[in-house]
């Protein structure tokens, strides 16, 4: 069969890792095609990710400095709170990007198709065009970014609409007066900010022992302290059970994790759940077989570290390859894959990836963490800069934070780095770039950060660890 569309290379998805992709592709030379199932390019993290929950994010940022304002003699009032120019002002950040995304593919001659792919062949997809119909693509390269999707728990009644998913909760239906969050990760705790920040009573439930699992313990304690001040109850070790939808609300009942014990709360009415328990893959969605496309029992897709699948002209990347699910690791790996595609020799060579939660206080690790460092018994040493010691952070009274460095104790290079605290996401950078460059913990404390900044808690946590500093007043 002829086909309809015939190009050097396909990119299915056109989230972070596929834009990304795609446009590299094309500044390579290589005739492009980009498939998208939804009219809006950007795929989760502009459209129902990270983009709107951090527009969200900053409105409850505003509204709890404004509230903490009275400490310095400045009475804001109660907030009035407009839903629909809050949502307004969300859909104008998240349009904004989209559509420099639609400019930026047009720009570089990227055809852009909005439709559902599948696999026909090893050089074929079909795909079903949303207007109606489907039209065959023959390619020569392809790069898989088909993202993925938030787990939905079984036993929730998904078409009630009080049950939520993160997509669900950023559309801000209202601002409920109750509302549970099953799960403390990232995703949770981030939606749990942005609820509680605008008024609602918000309970978090997580499954492990610790809030934001994969974090070390000490970075969560101060948002954990924050979250009690601003009114938001948290139980740990407790899992969601029975859920019962009815005229007063969603009533869940709880399990302890560990086994034969009470859970600390045994069940709740709530106006809405939202339900944050992870993520996953969507690769086993694509037909990948029929191209013969190895992909795992739980639907991710096996890469080389050239981002290749086990077809060498068929490529991956992004949330379907595996974790970190980030943005800024699909659109790292979108862009390998795009060069190796055209024929440069190239492989991952990055050493870390950051991770941030945009809570309040943020959350912010890179490298090696310390709990990691035990469990695998390297000899690291540690040094901690409490921000109750920072000009600045007094200054602004978020004097809750820290910096903290983890560095090989044998040639006191940095291996990893936390930050909590605000503006930590912004603050980690420095440690990123010194793990990738090799830096020694000296490197850092004999670089001149400006003073009164929050950044110099890097440089004195560096200072700390040679002795430098011993006294921290
Ligand atoms: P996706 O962004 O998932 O895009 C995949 C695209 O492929 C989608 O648009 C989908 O419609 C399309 N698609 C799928 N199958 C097909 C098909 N068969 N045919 C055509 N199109 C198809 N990450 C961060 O780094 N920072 C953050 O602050 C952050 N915040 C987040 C907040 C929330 C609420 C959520 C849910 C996620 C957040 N993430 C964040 C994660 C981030 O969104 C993802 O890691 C990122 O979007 C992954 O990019 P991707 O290119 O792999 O896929």
């Amino acid at each position: 069969k002829a086909a309809d569309i015939e190009c050097q290379m396909v990119v299915i998805g056109a989230g972070p890792g596929g834009y990304t992709a795609a446009f590299r592709s094309a500044d390579l030379g290589m005739d492009t095609v980009l498939i998208e199932r939804y009219e809006s390019l950007g795929g989760v993290c502009l459209n129902v990710g990270c983009i709107p929950s951090k527009a969200l994010l900053h409105s409850a940022a505003v509204i709890d400095e404004a509230a903490h304002a009275a400490d310095f003699g400045v009475d804001f009032g109660k907030p009035k709170i407009n839903l629909d120019k809050l949502r307004e002002y969300k859909q104008k950040v998240v349009g904004q990007l989209t559509k420099g995304l639609s400019g930026m593919a047009k720009q570089r001659k990227v055809r852009t198709v909005t439709g559902v792919a599948r696999f026909v062949s090893p050089n074929e997809l079909e795909i079903s065009i949303a207007d109606g119909g489907t039209q065959l693509l023959r390619f020569q390269h392809c790069i898989i970014a088909a993202g993925s999707q938030a787990v939905k728990l079984p036993n929730f009644p998904w078409d009630d609409p009080r049950v939520m998913d993160s997509t669900d909760a950023l559309e801000l239906a209202e601002v409920p007066k109750s509302m549970l969050v099953v799960g403390g990760g990232i995703i949770g705790l981030e939606m749990a900010t942005v609820y509680s920040g605008l008024g609602s009573q918000v309970t978090v439930v997580e499954f492990m022992d610790q809030l934001m699992p994969g974090a070390d313990k000490d970075l969560v304690k101060p948002l954990a302290d924050r979250l009690k001040k601003q009114g938001v109850q948290v139980h740990l070790k407790t899992k969601a059970a029975g859920v019962k939808a009815d005229k007063k609300g969603i009533t869940v009942s709880f399990e302890s994790a560990s086994e034969g014990q009470k859970p600390e709360l045994e069940s709740g009415t709530y106006d809405r759940v939202l339900v944050a328990v992870g993520r996953s893959p969507n690769g086993a969605k694509l037909d990948a077989e029929k191209a013969g496309v190895q992909v795992s029992e739980r639907g991710f897709i096996p890469v080389t570290n050239q981002m290749r699948t086990n077809v060498p002209h068929i490529f991956a990347i992004g949330d379907l390859v595996g974790q970190p699910m980030l943005a800024h690791k699909a659109t790292h790996e979108g862009k390998l894959a795009a060069e190796v595609a055209f024929g440069e020799k190239k492989e991952w060579v990055a050493r870390v990836i950051p991770s941030v939660a945009y809570t309040n206080p943020e959350i912010a690790w890179v490298g090696v963490t310390e709990t990691e460092a035990k469990a695998k018994g390297l000899k690291v040493g540690v040094a901690k800069f409490p921000w109750a010691a920072s000009g600045r952070a007094i200054g602004v009274g978020r004097t809750e934070g820290f910096t903290k460095l983890i560095f090989d104790e044998a040639t006191h290079r940095i291996i990893g780095g936390a930050i909590v605290g605000v503006h930590a996401g912004e603050l980690l950078a420095e440690i990123g770039l010194a793990i990738e460059m090799g830096a020694e913990a000296e490197d850092i404390g004999h670089t001149i950060h400006a003073h009164p900044t929050l950044s110099e808690s890097v440089a004195m946590s560096a200072e700390i660890h040679d002795g430098t500093i011993t006294d921290l007043y």
